[in-house]
């Protein structure tokens, strides 16, 4: 392989981070390229249990270099507290082994305010947020209204820049919401506790990205959440604010012209999906409780429960469409080993039909699950390392998932630990 992207095909927590964490031996570089601290990558392996939340997974492997790119929600208070819990557990971080990008925007305290804020107004029709700050943070980028971490080598520009920008929040957090404004102190506080902290790893991540690339050595591009998230091709507007695709890694990573030869999409042997919007297989019931119990599909941010169901073929195939996914590792198939029957949902109906193709948006909410069910196999699975070792009905409803989505499945997940995978 050379440079590879890893991939949530659905709406996130497919495992990603675990994936990752097992990937990144033969890569060089690992790169976060969207997204914030407001999802969570639950990494196990020897050195214990982490949650990720801004961290690129690569962290735990000596002599890899893990850059957050340009496209980052970057909040240097959560990431330095991020940092300090897992230096606590003994993995090295430096600024050798960790680089910020100069062009990644900051986010700042009045971001997570606002969400919050803004959560409370909607009041019944929230969004479900993880009130991180991220999508006032998007916004106000797009407004361009961020400073860029690199500021700070210019602490002048940076103060008059700060002041500027806190002029006009407070138009908003006192007019719109109510809400107190943002001081001079407030600012000065946050630059000297935890924007200080940050400095040592900001630099031209975009050059050593090139230079890597042109030293022969892979980069590995890893994506928070998943494709029908993506604020672009997901299911607006219950989407994130960044790009969760395969596509944007190499403009979020700050090396636009890398290539990227193979997309590695992440499936979960089943579906979950947090906070609100539609989720067409969505079970409910003693079904859907055994199941979240049974995969502990419960948030590794917030710790909210997540919503749980079959998997979703007609979800997953518009996935790996949108990522051009050029293979696939399925995950958790050990947690499906309690059922005596595999539901699947095969297709949906819309307007009266039945369809193979994702609806536009507006036509999610009235979608229904078009089901079929596959025999369970109702064994410890846990222990199969090669294809072979899983009994005949797990192989038969990998392959089945394979053909329906049209990409080959590389590896099955059987387990959250590192070993606990099969490689075909
Ligand atoms: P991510 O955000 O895509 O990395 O996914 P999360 O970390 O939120 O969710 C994946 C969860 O499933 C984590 O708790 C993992 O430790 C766990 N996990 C990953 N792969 C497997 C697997 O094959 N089997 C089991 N039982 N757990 C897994």
């Amino acid at each position: 392989m050379g440079n590879s992207a890893i991939v949530g095909i659905n709406w996130g927590d497919e495992g990603k981070g675990r994936m990752v964490d097992l990937l990144t031996e033969e890569y060089d570089v690992v790169v976060r390229f969207q997204g914030g601290g407001n999802a969570g990558h639950t990494v196990i392996n020897e050195k214990g249990k982490f949650a990720l939340h801004l961290l690129p997974s690569g962290i735990f492997r000596d002599g890899v270099i893990n850059i957050l790119g340009n496209g980052v929600a970057l909040d240097p208070e959560n990431l330095m507290k991020e940092v300090e819990e897992v230096v606590s557990k003994g993995v090295s971080i430096t600024p050798e082994n960790l680089k910020i990008s100069d062009r990644a925007s900051l986010l700042m305290p009045w971001h997570r305010a606002l969400d919050g804020l803004e959560e409370e107004r909607l009041a019944d029709k929230k969004f479900g947020s993880t009130k991180q700050g991220i999508a006032p943070f998007y916004s106000d980028k797009y407004q361009k209204k961020t400073v860029l971490a690199g500021e700070l080598f210019y602490p002048e520009k940076l103060k008059k820049h700060l002041l500027d920008l806190m002029e006009w929040k407070n138009l908003t957090l006192t007019g719109v919401y109510g809400a107190e404004p943002v001081t001079e102190a407030d600012i000065d506080k946050w630059l000297a506790e935890s924007c200080a902290k940050i400095k040592p790893f900001v630099c031209n991540t975009g050059k050593i990205l090139k230079d890597a690339q042109a030293a022969g050595k892979k980069i590995l591009f890893e994506a928070q959440l998943g494709s029908l998230r993506d604020l672009d091709y997901g299911i607006h507007p219950y989407t994130t604010s960044s790009n969760t695709l395969a596509a944007y890694a190499p403009i979020g990573s700050g090396f636009p012209g890398a290539s990227i030869d193979d997309v590695i999409g992440v499936v979960k042997a089943y579906s979950t999906c947090v906070g609100e919007g539609p989720f067409v297989c969505e079970m409910f019931g003693p079904e859907a409780d055994a199941l979240r119990e049974a995969g502990a599909e419960y948030g590794a941010k917030t710790g909210r429960p997540r919503r749980v169901g079959p998997i979703d073929i007609v979800a997953t195939r518009y996935g790996v469409e949108v990522q051009k996914a050029t293979m696939i590792a399925l995950t958790k198939l050990d947690v499906m080993s309690y059922m005596k029957e595999i539901p699947i949902c095969e297709r949906y109906e819309v307007e009266g039909k039945q369809t193979d193709e994702f609806p536009f948006p507006a036509l999610l909410e009235e979608a229904k699950p078009v089901m079929k069910t596959m025999p369970g196999w109702n064994c410890d699975i846990s222990k199969a390392r090669k294809f072979e070792d899983l009994p005949v009905e797990a192989r038969n409803y990998v392959e089945y998932v394979e053909k329906q989505i049209g990409c080959p499945i590389k590896y099955v997940s059987v387990g959250p630990e590192r070993e606990s995978i099969i490689i075909r």
